[in-house]
């Protein structure tokens, strides 16, 4: 499946785009997080176990950054396995402007209209 409308160069400056942002909500659930506990560092290479600690911090942080950190992981790991702004639906690439607000869309607008009828969000 070509990724039609995104070229290789484009998903690489998305994906730096990510990682920056990634590194800033990290830092920041970082600072937040060592108030309470000083000595649990987030790791960088390992994003099972920092999946783990977003696990945690969950509990204690219902607010939008979680909900961000969330989407980006999420896209990264899209990007790594060839399937980002693509739709999982219709096969259709995902337009630039809903990728901008949801960089984990995983289904074009039409798509996600349609699922949204249908089923609850998720
Ligand atoms: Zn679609």
């Amino acid at each position: 499946m070509a990724h039609e409308g995104i070229t290789q160069k484009k998903l690489e400056a998305i994906k730096k785009d990510l990682e920056a942002r990634k590194f800033e909500l990290e830092q920041e659930m970082t600072g937040l997080y060592q108030e309470k506990f000083s000595d649990d560092q987030v790791q960088d290479s390992a994003d099972e176990a920092l999946t783990s600690t977003m696990e945690s911090l969950k509990a204690s942080l219902h607010d939008t950054k979680n909900i961000e950190y969330k989407r980006v992981l999420q896209a990264l790991g899209m990007i790594n396995a060839g399937s980002y702004g693509v739709c999982v639906d219709c096969s259709k690439p995902i337009s630039d402007k809903r990728l901008k607000h949801y960089p984990n869309a995983t289904r074009c607008l039409v798509c996600q209209e349609t699922f949204e009828e249908h089923g609850p969000e998720v």
